[in-house]
């Protein structure tokens, strides 16, 4: 488990399982470049590149957040293990304060819930972009946005469930508590965020969805996966942010992105430079089951 330390805060990323990012996903992979790209990396011609999952604990003094909570039992025996991860840091559920969710998908809203569907963190309220909310729970959008499963919208409202009174919409933009931010990077899902976390004059920014492949879609930002909601509109939210970011000391970490680094121009494309500052997380001993 990597962290990082911004101010008073610590960031720690807890790894909920790896997924292969293909050209299934981002079709523009199945290409010359695309295969470049994959066998540099020494992977196969074809793919995939292994990605992580990852939803991060942020502490501060002896208060615990989660950002997002992963998969839970959504995508299978593979993924789901964010639970563990916390604990292996010394953390049981009842003690997240708080979870920020940065939107509804399911590999980062699936682990709200236990796998018979009570809250998995029974003592946290849950900060929920407006934009995110309004999208996923107004009864008229499933038959107004024919290409998103009913799935989704189900899912969303039986994970929020658990926590109804607990659950305070944020608007993109605004600020949860002095130094934590959401940042409305929109296009991948209505009303995707990011969380920026700024104070001592050092800032990270987590950016969510903005790349599902590192590999890929930074060095050719226009590549995108089939999982946005709207592409163009995902596509120029990454764009400009790669653009904003690079060369500045903005620290970079992604639910995505293995590693945390800043931004760089490469040839057309960007890269991420991995951060001096990130060390391993101190795991409390735990005994082998
Ligand atoms: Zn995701």
């Amino acid at each position: 488990m990597e962290e990082i330390k911004i101010g008073e805060f610590t960031l720690t990323t807890l790894l909920d399982g790896v997924f292969p990012c293909g050209p299934d996903l981002i079709p523009a992979a199945k290409s010359k470049d695309g295969e470049k790209l994959f066998v540099d990396a020494g992977l196969p011609q074809i793919g995939p590149s292994p990605e992580p999952i990852n939803a991060f604990a942020l502490r501060r003094g002896d208060r615990l957040w989660l950002i997002d909570a992963g998969c839970g039992h959504q995508l299978g025996p593979d993924f789901g293990k964010v639970p563990a991860a916390l604990k292996s840091l010394g953390y049981e559920p009842e003690q997240v304060e708080a979870v920020i969710l940065t939107h509804l998908h399911e590999d980062h809203i699936g682990g709200l819930v236990t796998e018979d569907g009570a809250a998995a963190f029974p003592k946290a309220r849950l900060f929920v972009p407006t934009e995110e909310l309004d999208f996923w729970l107004d009864p008229t959008s499933p038959a107004k946005n024919p290409g998103e499963a009913q799935q989704k919208f189900d899912l969303a409202k039986a994970v929020l469930a658990p926590y109804e009174g607990a659950i305070e919409a944020v608007p993109a933009d605004s600020e949860i508590e002095e130094g934590v931010r959401l940042v409305g990077l929109f296009g991948h899902s209505p009303g995707h965020c990011g969380v920026s976390i700024e104070q001592d004059g050092k800032k990270l920014l987590m950016w969510t969805d903005i790349a599902h492949s590192t590999l890929l879609q930074l060095a050719y930002p226009h590549w995108s996966i089939g999982f946005d909601f709207d592409q163009p509109q995902a596509v120029a939210t990454r764009e400009a942010l790669l653009a904003e970011l690079a060369g500045t000391d903005v620290l970079v970490a992604g639910s995505h992105v293995r590693g945390m680094g800043t931004i760089s121009r490469s040839g057309d494309g960007y890269r991420l430079e991995p951060s001096e500052e990130v060390s391993s997380a101190t795991v409390k001993a735990t005994k082998a089951a």
